[in-house]
């Protein structure tokens, strides 16, 4: 078997069908770990976690700590970082020898549905396989208009090398990646206005759930344009003057300057140098390799996984969708990637988690839905880490009670979601979760009490009259 890509997606397929006994060469034309390990989700969280350490000292005043304000040795953040990615690319690569998989570095294209070319430094090597599976993963979008140069104007994978602290940022798009990079170089220093084209930001995302984070975000000094776009990048020495219009502007042409500018309006899938005409594989009008279920693409023994195979763009749907490719491979004719819902969890200060519909897209799907809210004012343990700011919410199927979604701004989200996913493949309704006995005093409580104020029954909020009987439909 070989694997192109040894990311999230790759790794996994490559281990896995180790693991059943099979051959594997994985080739990557780069370091193992793929943009996750390297450019992605590892060295973000490594940045945010400094960011929130320095946060967490700002306010130290208020629980009655006198503590210096942190200073910051850039050189040595960017070494906790790269160290932080250097183990877990280890790690992998540890996993790789320990279950037998061969690790090969090169750029692999197709000369035949069952035959691969790969390009190394020091000449190149042909690769027959019975099956292969794509997993080349995605790159950031380049825009023409605004030519990256890695210094003033830059993309993520520049943002995250964090060779220099700017003074004043624009970030371009108020996506996943424009605003975790937004509060990492916030907390550093950074004077940061984010500018996006669409009415919200984290477009898809709970309307609510989008306004209760972008209003934290401002008050933690992140200045938002909403429905405004940035027209011209103009650069001049060591600055770069935008020019930006839209609702944030009051209709008008603003001219701003800043001294690094991070375009961050989306990422594209990698299949440009792998001829895929040769293994006879179409892509999608969007550059996506299509596949089913099964993760095969149209051609028999070729599969496809992760970024490369569309959207979500998510590290954990590549991992899923590599382990269900390799156990298809091996002949597990149940094995399928069919998820209630893909989890997406935005590392902000606090953290955003979503799992399942949101209010507009339950009501665009037709249900009359029941929703269960608890701002985290109320919770006894957000007082007690001084962390109040935030929401909890659950959208429900009125006429069922059944979990829809579940939407949480709050420290810890990404982990507090793990419940929503459990609930929602489980087919929970909001009573199950209400009755649940959650421990004291933690987040989670939130989550029962939610399910209980979405039935009038929270105890730890004034609650909203309900719309339909209490128990009803349970
Ligand atoms: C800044 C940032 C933060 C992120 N944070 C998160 C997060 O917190 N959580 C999350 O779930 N996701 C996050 N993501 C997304 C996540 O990184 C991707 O969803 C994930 O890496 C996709 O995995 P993959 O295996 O499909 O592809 P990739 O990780 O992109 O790996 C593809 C690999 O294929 C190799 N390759 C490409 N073409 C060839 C070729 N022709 N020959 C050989 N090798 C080739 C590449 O070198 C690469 O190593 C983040 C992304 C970015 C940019």
């Amino acid at each position: 078997m070989a694997v192109i890509g040894a990311g999230p997606g790759g790794y996994h397929v490559a281990i896995r069908l180790a693991q059943l006994g099979k051959k594997v060469i994985c080739v990557d034309r780069d370091e193992v770990g793929g943009v996750c390990l390297n450019w992605g989700c590892i060295p973000t969280k490594a940045l945010l976690h400094v960011g929130e350490v320095i946060r967490h000292i700002e306010r130290a005043g208020t629980l009655g700590l006198k503590v210096p304000k942190a200073e910051i040795e850039r050189e040595t953040v960017a070494k906790f970082t790269s160290d932080v990615v250097n183990q877990n690319v280890n790690g992998v690569k540890t996993l790789f020898k320990a279950n037998g998989v061969e690790s090969i570095r090169g750029e692999a294209s197709f000369k035949s549905p069952t035959e691969l070319e790969v390009k190394r430094d020091d000449g190149s090597d042909r690769i027959t396989a019975r099956q292969i599976v794509i997993a080349t993963g995605s790159a950031p979008v380049d825009v023409k208009a605004w030519p990256r140069d890695g210094e003033t104007i830059i993309n993520s994978d520049d943002a995250v090398r964090l060779n220099r602290i700017p003074k004043h940022l624009l970030v371009i798009g108020g996506g996943v990646i424009g605003l975790e990079f937004a509060t990492v170089y916030r907390r550093l220093g950074a004077e940061v206005l984010v500018v996006e084209m669409m009415p919200q930001i984290l477009t898809g995302t709970d309307l609510e759930i989008g306004k209760t984070l972008g209003r934290i975000l401002k008050k933690q000094g992140i200045e938002i344009m909403l429905n405004t776009k940035v027209g011209t990048l103009e650069k001049k020495d060591k600055s770069v003057r935008a020019t930006i219009n839209g609702e944030g502007t009051g209709g008008k042409d603003e001219t701003r300057e800043f001294d690094m500018v991070l375009v961050a309006v989306g990422r594209r899938p990698v299949t440009d140098n792998l001829n895929l005409k040769a293994a006879g594989i179409e892509v999608d009008g969007h550059g996506f390799i299509p596949v089913d279920a099964q993760q095969r693409t149209t051609v028999p023994n070729i599969f496809a996984v992760g970024d490369v195979t569309g959207q979500p763009l998510l590290a954990h749907r590549a991992m899923k969708q590599g382990v269900v490719a390799a156990e298809v491979i091996n002949g597990d004719r149940s094995a399928a990637f069919d998820p209630v819902a893909v989890p997406n969890a935005i590392y902000t200060d606090p953290e955003v988690a979503t799992a399942g519909l949101s209010e507009e897209e339950a009501k665009a799907a037709g249900y009359e839905v029941r929703i269960g809210k608890f701002p985290l004012a109320a919770s006894g343990r957000a007082r007690t880490m001084n962390e109040s700011e935030g929401l909890i919410k659950l959208v429900a199927d009125a006429k069922t009670d059944l979990l829809l979604g579940m939407h949480i701004v709050a420290p810890q989200a990404e982990s507090l979601i793990g419940e929503g996913i459990i609930a929602l493949e489980m087919g929970a309704t909001l009573e199950d979760i209400g009755l649940s006995v959650h421990p004291h005093p933690t987040f989670t409580e939130g989550l029962m009490d939610a399910a209980e104020a979405a039935h009038g029954k929270a105890i730890h909020l004034i609650n909203p009259k309900p719309k339909t009987p209490v128990g009803a439909g349970s």
